[in-house]
């Protein structure tokens, strides 16, 4: 008898270096993929169809049978929603046990949940040798996403699977192609500050954006030639402003000058100019403070103590908005002393303390193991 088949998958959680809320506007980000990972081993348990998955860091175990998939509850649901997509797709699978942790902060806008479901989907391909390309699970995932109850776009589970060290992507989310975008930060680095804040009205806020974004849609068709926000260009905006309100004309502007920012900033880093990244950064988070309006006091006081810190070039907020992570462009040499200089200002202002999270660029979904 051999011994029994073992593989080890991991896959990336992410940052989002510029393009916030283009995505479900048909339009342009630009993630990366982290050295912070989700980590599953498998194990062929030779049965047809019971499985056994122990999350380490949340002490628990889920046992199911294949032919009874959808018991799950929490992050088990993750598990079924990608089981489920094997399944539709006719890929078959036997009997396996996993345990899985992550490096991923859980809930800070770095994507555990997408790395959580890279790992496992990529894992279980090599597992069964059921030979689906990277694109087939990339979609896959996010509808196990969708199957959790988070109705995301692509870009989380894109940069999971696809990411590499040293780049981003330069992801066009209305065709799913997209560029590597070389990344040489020099003498910087990115440094995420964690606001420790998570609002709850990120999710009845971020359904009212993509509603007032729809409706300003249909009005734009009515006097431009556009299929989608995205098809603007920023020339464009004073054609249209007379046939919005304002609330939708800065929502707009919003969309059209962040797709704006992806090009200038892959512009940037072609140059080697990470000054105008930084500025860029900049730019991107007033745009979305005051015209997407989905940051907070906490993220907008991160971001103005970063302006005035020689040694950071750039800072914005990442992600959905109403808390989670700024992002900040720093000089290696000074990350260590404005931790200590923005943690003390920031619990001196909220009463509550943000926290620092050291990342670095990485590869995508990988086997690191198997025999
Ligand atoms: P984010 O993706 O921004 O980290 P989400 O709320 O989308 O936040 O996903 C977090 C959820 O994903 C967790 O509540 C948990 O259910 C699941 N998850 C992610 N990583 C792990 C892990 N290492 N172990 C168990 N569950 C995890
Ligand atoms: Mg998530």
């Amino acid at each position: 008898m051999n011994a029994k088949k073992t593989i080890t998958s991991k896959a990336p959680g992410r940052i989002n270096i510029i393009g916030d809320h283009t995505d479900y506007n048909n339009g342009f980000v630009m993630p990366a993929a982290i050295d912070l990972h989700t980590t599953f081993t498998f194990t062929l348990n030779e049965s047809e169809s019971t499985c056994k998955i122990e999350s380490i860091d949340m002490n628990d175990i889920y046992e199911f049978d294949l032919k009874e998939l959808g018991k799950g509850k929490s992050w088990q649901k993750y598990i079924d929603g990608i089981l489920f997509q094997l399944q539709e797709n006719g890929y078959k699978i036997s009997g396996f046990d996993a345990v899985f942790s992550g490096t991923v902060p859980l809930g800070s806008g770095l994507s555990s949940s997408a790395s959580l479901e890279a790992s496992f989907l990529n894992g279980l391909n090599t597992l069964f040798n059921l030979g689906i390309n990277p694109l087939k699970m990339v979609q896959m995932s996010q509808l196990a996403e969708h199957y959790v109850g988070v109705k995301c776009g692509i870009m989380d589970q894109f940069v999971s699977f696809m990411g590499k060290k040293d780049h981003a992507l330069l992801l066009n989310c209305a065709t799913n192609k997209y560029e590597l975008i070389p990344i040489d930060l020099k003498d910087y680095t990115f440094l995420l500050i964690n606001s420790n804040v998570s609002h709850s009205l990120a999710s009845s806020e971020y359904n009212t954006r993509r509603e007032t974004c729809e409706r300003s849609l249909e009005k734009i068709k009515k006097i431009l030639p556009v299929q989608t926000l995205s098809d603007l260009k920023v020339s464009d905006l004073e054609t249209i402003e007379k046939s919005l309100n304002e609330t939708e004309y800065k929502r707009v502007s919003h969309v059209v000058h962040e797709n704006d920012n992806v090009h200038q900033t892959k512009q940037a880093f072609t140059e080697g100019n990470l000054t105008k990244v930084g500025k860029l950064l900049y730019k991107g988070h007033k745009s979305i403070s005051q015209n997407y309006e989905v940051s907070c006091p906490e993220l907008d006081f991160i971001i103005d103590f970063c302006k005035n810190e020689k040694e950071i070039l750039g800072a914005r907020m990442m992600g959905g908005g109403f808390g989670g992570c700024a992002l900040v462009l720093i000089r290696k040499t000074e990350v260590d002393s404005f931790i200590d200089r923005i943690s003390e200002s920031y619990s001196a202002k909220f009463d509550f303390q943000c926290s620092p999270i050291h990342i670095k660029l990485g590869n995508g979904a990988t086997i690191i193991n198997q025999n």
